[in-house]
């Protein structure tokens, strides 16, 4: 591995979440169009972060809606009979 891919991976994580400087973001960019090994890794890490974040968004809300619509119904009902 070149010196240059170790500067890579070590900023992997920070560029995935967006941390970095423009100015590194565009250094690690450049470096991944001529590196095929680290355009692996990169891509690997960016699409198991995009699939986090896709199931922490979609699941649970989707149980929270039910659970809250639960509710709801539950008031409602609840408010009826009073
Ligand atoms: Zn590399």
């Amino acid at each position: 591995m070149k010196a240059e891919c170790d500067h890579a991976v070590d900023y992997l994580y920070q560029y995935i979440d967006e941390e970095l400087t423009w100015s590194r973001r565009l250094r690690i960019r450049w470096h991944l169009k001529r590196c095929g090994h680290c355009v692996d890794a990169f891509d690997f890490e960016a699409r198991l972060k995009e699939r986090m974040r896709e199931c922490g968004k979609d699941e649970p809300s989707q149980e929270l809606f039910d659970r809250i619509r639960a509710l709801i119904d539950k008031e409602t009902a609840e408010s009826q009979d009073t």
